[in-house]
């Protein structure tokens, strides 16, 4: 055996953006294939399931997992992989938090099932064709992961030793996680890994134009508006969630002209990230009058889910709407 550090990428229900921002590493990586052997890795190299089960117990140094646990398959792949793995890392907002596809936890199984198969507008399915869970193909009976009720992250499923946050990660972000973990000094079990403890107000070079106190009478969305991208965009009256957002991605969206939608989740000992950005919300709005207050927040905040748990909703205190008797959005 080599001894280069064995590790291990698995993809669960993702937009594949995270798989990218290993490619996004560039020359990096290169230094890093000198580095690493990579044991498995679906979305690169034609290794299968049965590739992990013969390897020995931890005798993967580190696994990165991304994405959402949305299949059967995606529970048994990082159970499989925590078994055979010394250190596993969430990576990504998606395994991080449950990230957008989290957001699903807002409908039930069946009503995701019905729009995605019948009545989404760009399907076109007379038969009204649903997926089986075991079909029949020449013969041969195939079967397919169950569909599981709720999308979780991946630390609601497995032990998670490290997190690397972002949507996605970006490569300096990356490249800092990965030269913690190859160091051999690994950081506290449970660390955010590459990012920041501090807010991204912190590090936001608009900082300095932000008022000690902002009290706003409107909020507008970034295409009702020419932001000036020299002044604090939350001071300009458009919902930047940079004070309640874990730092450390280098403001990338804000000097792209776009606020923060908070895809470094929350910061350390906050529990629920959207609970948190609400209040942080409801501090800043200075309205004397309710019905204008509520005329703002239905015209601006027509999305609230969208909004403040748009990376952490299955992370989140209530996990998703309530789907029936006995409290099920908690199972
Ligand atoms: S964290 Fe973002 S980039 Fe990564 S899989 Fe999820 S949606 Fe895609
Ligand atoms: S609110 Fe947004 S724009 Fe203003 S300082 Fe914080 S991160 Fe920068």
């Amino acid at each position: 055996m080599s001894d280069k550090v064995r590790v291990a990428l698995y993809w669960c229900a993702s937009c594949g953006g995270c798989e990218e921002a290993f490619v996004d590493l560039a020359e990096d990586l290169i230094k890093l294939a000198e580095k690493v052997e990579i044991v498995f890795w679906p979305v690169a190299i034609d290794m299968k399931k049965s590739d992990v089960e013969q390897l020995p117990d931890e005798s993967i140094d580190v696994s990165f997992i991304n994405g959402g646990i949305r299949l059967s398959e995606h529970e048994e792949m990082v159970k499989l992989l925590r078994r055979k793995s010394k250190v596993v890392v969430a990576f990504g907002s998606c395994a991080h938090l449950g990230g957008i596809p989290g957001l699903a936890n807002l409908y039930s199984k069946d009503e995701i099932l019905k729009y995605v198969y019948l009545e989404a507008p760009t399907v076109v399915n007379p038969e009204g064709t649903m997926p089986k869970e075991v079909v029949k193909v020449d013969g041969q009976e195939l079967e397919l992961p169950k569909v599981l009720r709720l999308v979780k992250a991946l630390d609601q499923v497995i032990d998670v030793d490290y997190y690397i946050p972002g949507c996605a990660p970006p490569p300096d972000v990356v490249k800092k996680a990965l030269d913690t973990l190859l160091s051999g000094k690994l950081p506290p079990k449970g660390s955010v890994l590459g990012a920041s403890s501090r807010s991204l107000c912190d590090e936001c070079d608009l900082n300095k134009t932000k008022p000690e106190k902002i009290l706003l009478k409107d909020l507008k969305r970034v295409h009702q508006v020419k932001l000036d991208l020299s002044k604090c965009y939350l001071a300009q009256g458009v919902l930047c969630l940079g004070p309640v957002t874990r730092g450390g991605c280098g403001t990338l969206c804000i000097k792209g002209g776009m606020p923060c939608t908070g895809c470094f989740g929350p910061l350390d000992n906050v529990k629920d990230y959207g609970a948190r950005a609400l209040s942080y919300l409801a501090s800043i709005l200075d309205y004397d009058d309710e019905a204008q207050a509520e005329k703002v927040i239905e015209e601006y905040v027509a999305d609230p889910a969208g909004w403040f748990y748009r990376y952490s909703l299955p992370k989140s205190l209530v996990r998703g709407r309530y789907q029936g008797s006995g409290g099920e959005a908690h199972g």
